[in-house]
């Protein structure tokens, strides 16, 4: 199972110094569920550190 090296998305509970501290990650398609490069994921385990709605990041 590949683990997470790097996450720039701060905003997201589980990220520390830009380290992944989930279990286990969901990536999907973003947006038109067509995916030709990285800009066509989202990470879907992500959440947000303040009472907001949740996203890609
Ligand atoms: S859950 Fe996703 S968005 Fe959050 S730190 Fe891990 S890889 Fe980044």
């Amino acid at each position: 199972m590949s683990k997470v090296m790097k996450c720039m998305c701060e905003e997201c509970h589980y990220n520390r110094n830009h380290e992944c501290h989930a279990d286990s990650i969901e990536v999907r398609s973003s947006g038109d569920k067509k995916v030709e490069s990285s800009d066509g994921t989202c990470c879907h385990t992500f959440r947000p550190k303040e009472r907001r709605h949740g996203g890609c990041c």
